[in-house]
């Protein structure tokens, strides 16, 4: 395993440990439930089949992420665009029926790929991309996604928060520098646990740390606006 990788499995541990500890530490909010805010990194889902063209073998976990029954997997890709090539990128598991790359914008400029805002798992007409292993390549047609910001939560979530699946909020993150992101995916599901999803291009543009926490402020209004 080279330097590279190690590093990323640290900062990848490193930031999974600090989001943990994150309640705890929370910086305060105004208003609402504070909602530990985690940032995805880049990486890829893989089908069964392309594992197999990559790796020659089914993936293999490392350490579980904070959604149960996810994992960050042993091992890494090359993603390979019109315009450029990102080495390293992480894969987590388990295997799913398509393959899905999910990408910042800042990634998709680097990448030279058009990739659309969605939500996992819809990847009709998004851009392919090639990925590559130190022994496999494998052409993509689709999956390139830039993720949707979403917060994962269960049922009962759901009900104390007063939100629906599928419903877009508005949420309050804070940090250095607080901001207000609209047309945030409430996704409902007993096996999620509490915790809101960004890339790090929004993270970044907040100046967010592990202590960082959202606060539902309002849900999507017809036009657009942000309504308690
Ligand atoms: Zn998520």
């Amino acid at each position: 395993m080279n330097e590279n990788a190690i590093r990323d499995i640290l900062e990848d541990i490193v930031i999974h440990v600090m989001s943990q500890l994150g309640p705890q530490a929370a910086v305060p909010c105004p208003e609402g439930e504070p909602i530990a805010v985690e940032l995805s990194a880049r990486h890829v889902h893989l089908s069964e089949a392309d594992a197999l063209a990559l790796f020659g073998a089914p993936l293999t976990p490392v350490r579980d992420l904070s959604q149960p029954g996810q994992f960050l997997c042993r091992e890494r890709v090359r993603l390979i665009g019109p315009k450029g090539v990102m080495d390293n990128i992480a894969v987590l598991g388990p295997a799913r029926g398509s393959s899905q790359v999910e990408i910042s914008r800042t990634d998709a400029r680097i990448l030279g790929v058009d990739a659309p805002v969605r939500q996992s798992g819809d990847i009709d007409g998004t851009p392919g991309i090639i990925l590559a292993s130190q022994t496999g390549i494998v052409g993509l047609e689709r999956g390139v996604i830039v993720a949707a910001r979403h917060i994962h939560m269960t049922p009962s979530d759901a009900h104390r928060l007063g939100v629906r699946d599928n419903e877009r909020v508005c949420v309050r993150v804070g940090g250095e520098r607080p901001l207000v992101l609209e047309d945030v995916v409430v996704r409902v599901h007993e096996n999620f646990r509490l915790s809101m999803h960004i890339d790090f291009d929004e993270g970044n543009s907040a100046g967010w740390s592990s202590a960082v926490t959202g606060t539902i402020i309002g849900r999507k209004g017809e036009h657009g606006l942000c309504r308690p």
